[in-house]
C-alpha cells in the first residue's frame, strides 16, 4: 500500500525525541524517504537529486520548535521548495497581444494536441469570450485536419476550411490572414506530431513558428509518459522555444512528478491540465495542488 512521504517522514522523524536542532544525519535519513518517495511519482533521478540537495540544505540546522514535530517541520520545507519549483502561481495563456493572437501547438502525436486545441478553443470561448479560429497544419496524417473540423463543428468553434495540397506554411499564413480578416481574437495553430522527435518534425515546425511569430508556443505532453515526457519537452524547448506546457492525462493515475521535472527541466511554466476527453475537461496548473498530490 502506498505511504504518503508525510507519513514516511514522520516514521523517520519523529522518533527524534531530543528538541533543538535537526542534525545532518537526520535530514539524511529523511532525504533517502524523499528520494524513495519523488522517485515513485516519477520525477526524474537529477531532478530529484537537486531538490534533496535544496531541501537538505534548508532542514539542517533548523531548530524543532515546541509548536510541531520534527516531520512535520521537514514536510513543511518538502512542500515549500515543491511549489516553488513547479512556479508559485498559475500562469494562465497570455492573450495580451493584438489581436488576433497566435497560439502554436506542439508535441508528438497521441499526446492530446488535436484535443487540448479544441479544449484551449472552447475555454476562451467560454471562460474569455474570445472568438477562435482553428487550424490544422498537420498534412501527414490525412485523418488529422479533419478531426480538427470534426471537433470545431461539435464545440462550435470555427475552423480553417481544408484545401488539398497545401504544406503547413501555406495554411498557417492563410490561418493568421483568415483570423485577421475575421475579427477573431486568437488563432490556434495545431502542428503535426509524431510518434517521435524527428529532424523533418522540428524543422517544419522551426519554420512555423518563424513565419507566425505566435505568442505562445503550448507544448501538450501525456502526464503519464513520464521520463519520455520529460525529454520531449527538452528537446521541443532546445528547438523550437516553448513558452508553456499542457500536460495532459491528470486525470490518470499518475502523481504528478512528470509536472516537476518539465518544468524543472525547461524552466517553462505549467500552464494548463487535460483532466479527460470532454472539451470542458482543462484546469488552470495550481502548484499547490500538485505538491500536495506528491507529498500524497
Ligand atoms: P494527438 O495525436 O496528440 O492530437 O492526440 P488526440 O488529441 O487525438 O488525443 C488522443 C486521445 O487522448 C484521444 O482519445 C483523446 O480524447 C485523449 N485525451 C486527450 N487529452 C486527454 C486528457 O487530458 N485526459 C484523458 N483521459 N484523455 C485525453
Amino acid at each position: 500500500m502506498f505511504q504518503s512521504l508525510s507519513d514516511r517522514l514522520s516514521g523517520v522523524l519523529d522518533k527524534l525525541t531530543r528538541r533543538g536542532s535537526l542534525t545532518d544525519s537526520d535530514v539524511s535519513e529523511a532525504m533517502r524517504e524523499v528520494r524513495r518517495a519523488l522517485l515513485e511519482a516519477d520525477v526524474a533521478l537529477d531532478v530529484v537529486k537537486d531538490f534533496t540537495e535544496k531541501v537538505k540544505a534548508k532542514a539542517i540546522g533548523q531548530d524543532v520548535v515546541k509548536s510541531v514535530t520534527p516531520g512535520q517541520m521537514v514536510v513543511k520545507i518538502v512542500h515549500d521548495e515543491l511549489v516553488a519549483m513547479l512556479g508559485s502561481t498559475a500562469e494562465p495563456i497570455d492573450l495580451n497581444a493584438t489581436p488576433p493572437v497566435a497560439i502554436l501547438m506542439v508535441g508528438l502525436q497521441g499526446s492530446g494536441k488535436t484535443t487540448t486545441t479544441a479544449k484551449i478553443g472552447y475555454r476562451l470561448k467560454t471562460r474569455f469570450k474570445k472568438k477562435a479560429l482553428m487550424a490544422s497544419l498537420d498534412t501527414r496524417r490525412p485523418a488529422a485536419q479533419e478531426q480538427l473540423r470534426v471537433l470545431g463543428e461539435q464545440t462550435e468553434i470555427d475552423t480553417l476550411p481544408i484545401v488539398a495540397g497545401q504544406t503547413p506554411l501555406q495554411i498557417a499564413k492563410r490561418a493568421l490572414e483568415a483570423a485577421r480578416l475575421g475579427g477573431y481574437d486568437a488563432v490556434l495553430l495545431d502542428t503535426a506530431g509524431r510518434v517521435t522527435i524527428d529532424e523533418e518534425l522540428m524543422d517544419e515546425v522551426a519554420e512555423v513558428r518563424g513565419v507566425t511569430q505566435p505568442h505562445e508556443v503550448l507544448l501538450v505532453a501525456d502526464s503519464l509518459t513520464g521520463q519520455d515526457a520529460v525529454n520531449t519537452a527538452k528537446a521541443f524547448d532546445g528547438r523550437i522555444g516553448i513558452s508553456g506546457i499542457v500536460l495532459t492525462r491528470a486525470d490518470g493515475d499518475g502523481r504528478g512528478g512528470a509536472a516537476l521535472s518539465m518544468r524543472a527541466v525547461t524552466g517553462k511554466p505549467i500552464k494548463l491540465l487535460g483532466v479527460g476527453e470532454k472539451w470542458d475537461a482543462l484546469e488552470d496548473f495550481h502548484p499547490e495542488r500538485v505538491a500536495g498530490r506528491i507529498l500524497g
